[in-house]
This record gives structure tokens, C-alpha cells and sequence, in this order.
């Protein structure tokens, strides 16, 4: 009987790329999700790896199993272009920003973290910083060149990929290519072009903002050594899964497995389950931060959209599927919203729920009304038949690897039955939002409703919208036309509007 413990929990696995049963390895589940690499806004698009975490780590907890999650803070190490060599990131934001590097990841990592609970992501167990592991790190390189695994060149430490049997499985490599895979970068003496530094050393006479002292001379650890750092140190050397964006799986998250497993040499995997999502597109295009201007959370909310409208967005696209972010999409999402609260509002307070085990116990306990007085089933418990039937649709639709539109479906069609009890759907609408984290239970209609006017912008805003404007009207005026529709794009996901006079463009805010 399906009931007891419910439908059994699949995950699409990167390693392998097939749905596979979910089962802990440990009492409590290790869960890694590549962080933010804080030397600007993250953008929109980069939201959606933690709101997919969020929603794998409910699932979890809806199943009673509990997880220690951790999500890094990247403040060093992280080259510009993702490459292994040349500036840092957030080098390059400091200077041009002329603030200390301390200051540019402070305040780049609080930004994220108030989009991170804006957006109702449960805070990670740990939010590690980089800077704060680098010991660990230069001991955990010192280990892999004990074991023969690297080779130094004046440019620093390298990890010799060669030396790694698997190099490449997640990604799905082909063996006799992967070596000289795409990812080029002109590296003196470099024996595979797959090689990775583990440790970049500074360029003679260029003196590092971020640098330390290691047995390869002054300079930074490499980008990917601190995850594998990071994660070991606070969820031990192996543990069930690491999350990330599609992008990790074809080359973050390959050399940190290489790294890995060559530190543990157990032959064992380092960890079992790959979880990755899909990018957003903006018209046809990932969402990304070298892209130029940064479409952000708080650009979306100035334009009247509330933070759970985004979180509706994303949830009602499958993680492994790519999003089209468009305003339109947007606008309906925020309307979806608008009747979800409207609908529950009057059904509230609703009862406190984690877990399928504590939704099941309201159903066949419902508080108040005793279903089985006197050891007769009442005609309540009866009817709760069709919440029960809701949950199960709940339940199959979160264990199929988290197919979140099929558990918004569900919501829906719960809402509208005329043959639910009310103590039912109540129990229904938690269940389904102890997963969605919509704050179906809380949220106020007026907080969805807050729209912003012109009126409410501030000089700063103002001057931003037309400076964007006038781009505009240059790009048009050169023929640049991929670059006025993204212009355009831009300003429509900011709520404005704009419309071509004679006399030139005016706008307005939708
Ligand atoms: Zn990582």
C-alpha cells in the first residue's frame, strides 16, 4: 500500500542521466548547492538553482528525512571568464567599484541573501565563505601532489587529468576527446587542455589583493578545489547530493569529482546523486551575468510583481526544463497568484504541515471533529476520501523528481472540487505549500497587490530607466536592432513602457 510511506522518491542523476530511486546513505542527508560568486548582483536567472534546492530540500522533509544543507559563498578564487588563470573576479569589482574586496563580497552577499528569503528559500544549515577554507584547501592540494595527482608550472599547481580514470563521466565526456575538450584557454606547459589549477599562482611583478602563502609560492586557490573543500569539511568526504546549474555538470562539478576522488581514493563515488536545473531564457538567450545589464529580483518587484510571483513562475516550469522569462509569463503568473490567495484567504489559519506523515494524521484525526467517535467512522471521514486522493497526487507528483507543475495542477484542481470537506482542503493547500513554499498560509492580498507608479521611483531609478531609453534610441538609430529588442525586453521586465512619438519616445510604468 502506497500509504505508508508514500510514493518512493526519484531523482533524475546527472551521474548516468536516468531517474533513479532516492535512498539516504546516512541519518541525515548531506546536501551541497554551488553558491554565489559575490562580486555583483546575481541575477534572475541565477535564482533559480537555489529555489530548485529549496524545493528538493522540502521534499525531503515532506518525506521525514532530515538534511544538513549547505550552500557556499564564493568571495576568492573564482577567474574571470571561469577560465583558470587571469583576474579575479572580485579583484576586477573592487577596483572598478573602488572598494575593498571585503566590502564587495559583504555587500554582494547580503543582497542575495535577502533575494534568497524574499523569494522563501529556507536558509542553508551553513553558508561557508571561501576566503575562510583556504588552509584546507592548500592542505587538500598538498595531498593530491603527495599522490602523484599534479604538476607545477610557473602559473601554479595544476591537477593533471590524465591521472583520473573517470575524468568526465558526469558530463558525459568521450574519453578520447575530453582531454582536448572546448573549453580552451591558452595555458603555458599545460599537459591536458583539461587540466585545472588547483592552486593560481601570482604572476611575477602582479602582487594579488587576495593572496596566501603555499608551498607553490603567493597566490589563490582555484575556483573549483574550494567546493570539494568546503563540502567534505562540513558534510564529510562523502554524502548523497549536490545540486547545482546545468552549467556545473560540464565542468565545475566534473573537476571537483576528479579532485575528489582522487583525494579519497577509495574507489568509491564521491557522491551519489547529480542533481541539475535548467537555465532561463531571456528572448531566446541564458539569463547571464556577463550579458551586460543584471535583470534582478528587486528590478522585478519595482515593477509590481511580488517575490512568490517569481517563485510561481519558476515552479510552474519542471527544473530540468529551460524557462522562457517573458513579461507576459510574468503578468500571468502574478494574476495566478493574485486568485491562489484570494481563494485561500478565507480558508485560513491552515494546520501545520511538513510531512506526509503529518498531513495523513490530520486527515485521519482532524482535530476537533472526531472521525471515529464511538469506533463507527463518521460521515467526515468519509468524504475526507477526496483530500486523501488530493495528498496521494501530491505525494506521486513531488516523489516523480520533483514535477512541481503537476503539484500546482493538483493545488488547483483541489481548490475547485465542490466535493472536499473544508477541514480537507485545508490540509490539501498546507501539504501542497509545505513543498511549494508560497506562503499560501500567510502571504496578505494587499502584499501582492502593492504596484509601484512612476511617483514611486526615485531619481536614481528614473535616471536608470532613461538612460536605457536613450541606448535605445541609439541602437535604433545605428540599425542595432538585436540590441534595441534587448533593450526593450529589459524595460518590459521592469514594468515600463515605453511609446514611440514624433517628438520621441515617452513612458510609463505598466
Ligand atoms: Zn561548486
Amino acid at each position: 500500500m502506497a500509504w505508508v510511506t508514500g510514493h518512493q522518491l526519484r531523482f533524475f542523476n546527472s551521474l548516468g542521466r536516468r531517474l533513479e530511486d532516492f535512498t539516504p546513505s546516512t541519518d541525515v542527508v548531506g546536501l551541497y548547492s554551488c553558491g554565489p560568486t559575490v562580486y555583483s548582483y546575481q541575477h534572475l536567472g541565477n535564482m533559480r538553482p537555489y529555489v530548485f534546492a529549496d524545493t528538493l530540500r522540502r521534499a525531503l522533509r515532506w518525506k521525514g528525512i532530515p538534511v544538513r544543507a549547505v550552500i557556499n559563498i564564493t568571495d576568492v578564487g573564482h577567474a574571470i571568464a571561469d577560465s583558470d588563470t587571469g583576474e579575479d573576479k572580485l579583484e576586477v569589482a573592487a577596483a572598478k567599484e573602488r572598494r575593498s574586496v571585503e566590502e564587495i563580497a559583504e555587500f554582494y552577499a547580503e543582497d542575495w541573501l535577502e533575494a534568497m528569503a524574499a523569494l522563501n528559500v529556507q536558509p542553508a544549515d551553513v553558508y561557508p565563505r571561501a576566503s575562510d577554507y583556504v588552509d584546507q584547501m592548500i592542505e587538500f592540494a598538498k595531498q593530491l601532489e603527495d599522490k602523484g595527482y599534479t604538476y607545477q608550472l610557473p602559473s601554479g599547481l595544476y591537477f593533471d587529468t590524465s591521472k583520473s580514470p573517470g575524468y568526465g563521466t558526469l558530463a558525459m565526456m568521450d574519453i578520447a576527446g575530453q582531454r582536448e575538450g572546448t573549453r580552451v584557454e591558452v595555458v603555458e606547459g599545460r599537459k591536458n587542455k583539461s587540466d585545472f589549477a588547483l592552486w593560481r599562482a601570482e604572476e611575477p611583478g602582479v602582487r594579488r589583493v587576495m593572496r596566501w602563502n603555499s608551498p607553490w609560492g603567493w597566490g589563490a586557490p582555484g575556483w573549483h578545489l574550494e567546493c570539494s573543500v568546503m563540502s567534505m569539511t562540513l558534510l564529510g568526504e562523502h554524502f548523497d547530493i549536490h545540486t547545482g546549474g546545468i552549467d556545473h555538470r560540464e565542468l565545475h562539478h566534473v573537476n571537483e569529482i576528479a579532485q575528489s576522488e582522487a583525494y579519497l581514493e577509495d574507489g568509491r563515488p564521491w557522491v551519489r546523486y547529480w542533481l541539475h536545473n535548467e537555465f532561463i531564457l531571456l528572448d531566446a538567450q541564458k539569463i547571464a551575468k556577463s550579458a551586460g545589464h543584471t535583470l534582478r529580483l528587486a528590478d522585478l518587484v519595482e515593477s509590481g510583481y511580488h517575490p512568490m510571483a517569481y517563485r510561481l513562475f519558476l515552479l510552474g516550469g519542471h527544473y530540468r526544463s529551460q524557462l522562457d522569462f517573458t513579461t507576459a509569463a510574468m503578468d500571468a503568473v502574478q494574476k495566478t497568484l493574485r486568485r491562489l490567495i484570494a481563494r485561500i484567504v478565507p480558508l485560513r489559519p491552515l494546520p501545520h504541515v511538513e510531512t506526509l506523515t503529518d498531513a495523513l494524521a490530520l486527515l485521519r484525526h482532524p482535530g476537533t471533529a472526531d472521525a471515529t467517535a464511538g469506533g463507527t467512522v463518521t460521515r467526515e471521514a468519509t468524504e475526507d476520501k477526496a483530500a486523501l486522493a488530493y495528498l496521494d497526487a501530491i505525494d506521486a507528483a513531488i516523489a516523480n523528481d520533483l514535477a512541481t507543475p503537476k503539484l500546482l495542477a493538483t493545488l488547483q484542481d483541489a481548490l475547485g472540487d465542490a466535493d472536499i470537506t473544508t477541514e480537507g482542503l485545508k490540509v490539501v493547500v498546507a501539504a501542497a505549500d509545505a513543498l511549494l513554499g508560497l506562503r499560501l498560509g500567510d502571504l496578505g492580498l494587499s502584499e501582492v497587490d502593492q504596484r509601484r507608479t512612476a511617483e514611486d521611483l526615485d531619481s536614481e531609478q528614473v535616471a536608470a530607466i532613461e538612460r536605457l531609453i536613450a541606448e535605445r534610441t541609439q541602437a535604433r538609430k545605428e540599425k542595432n536592432w538585436s540590441r534595441a529588442d534587448q533593450i526593450r525586453a529589459e524595460l518590459d521586465a521592469l514594468g515600463v513602457q515605453v511609446t514611440d512619438t514624433p517628438t520621441g519616445p515617452t513612458w510609463q510604468l505598466r
